[in-house]
């Protein structure tokens, strides 16, 4: 099958009991497509996702991660939450750092809005790993930031070789339906005009808009 990502032709293979397909060009690796949740399973699986304010350990690790791409995050900054959830808690924690957050998510925070205004950075975090259609949810998105505008990523990176990618867990939750690798992101960001300012192993990105 086609790389969901770049287009290039994948080289199929089964991991548990799905089929995905790893793109040589890119490194992503998406699942078939007969596997991606119908809009009504996507949203009733997150409903049932407890991610809250309250759980500090769920929150200092969003905090871990907003600490290391705080330079493209500052204060006074116009930031898009895409994809915030049931519980926007990373939304919040910017908010206490004094950027101007707006959320958008197709189930929890609809609307059109969004897309009208030019932002300071895009935070999609542990979102790309969900998407359907990446290339153009992140065509759209490189859109929308301002010159020099940020989009700060977090998904985890698949490991190497198909064994340990069949055992990782991240690959389990069945609403997980493409992985990207670092260099996904980077070519990705190319192609997008976006320069790679930094790419941090587990699962973290900032591509910056160049003009
Ligand atoms: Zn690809």
């Amino acid at each position: 099958m086609d790389c969901r990502l770049c287009g290039a032709s994948a080289a199929d293979f089964l991991a548990g009991d799905a089929v995905y397909a790893e793109c040589p060009e890119c490194g992503y690796v998406g699942i078939e497509q007969g596997r991606i949740p119908t809009p009504e399973a996507e949203e009733r699986r997150y409903r049932l996702h407890r991610n809250s304010y309250e759980d500090e350990r769920y929150t200092s690790w969003i905090a871990e991660y907003l600490d290391a791409v705080a330079e493209y995050l500052p204060p006074g900054a116009t930031v898009l939450d895409f994809g915030s959830g049931p519980q926007p808690v990373p939304a919040m924690l910017l908010r206490e750092r004094g950027c101007a957050v707006s959320v958008y998510d197709p189930y929890f925070a609809p609307g059109d809005a969004w897309r009208n205004a030019r932002w300071d950075a895009i935070l999609v975090h542990e979102v790309a790993e969900h998407l359907a259609d990446p290339r153009a949810v992140f065509t759209e998105l490189a859109a929308l930031l301002s010159p020099g505008g940020a989009l700060c990523v977090r998904t985890r990176f698949p490991p190497e070789g198909r064994e340990a990618f069949s055992r990782w867990r991240y690959r389990m939750d069945e609403t997980h339906v493409g992985f990207f690798a670092a260099r996904s992101l980077e070519r990705l960001g190319s192609r997008l005009g976006l320069r790679t300012a930094l790419l941090e192993d587990p699962d973290r990105a900032v591509l910056v808009r160049r003009t």
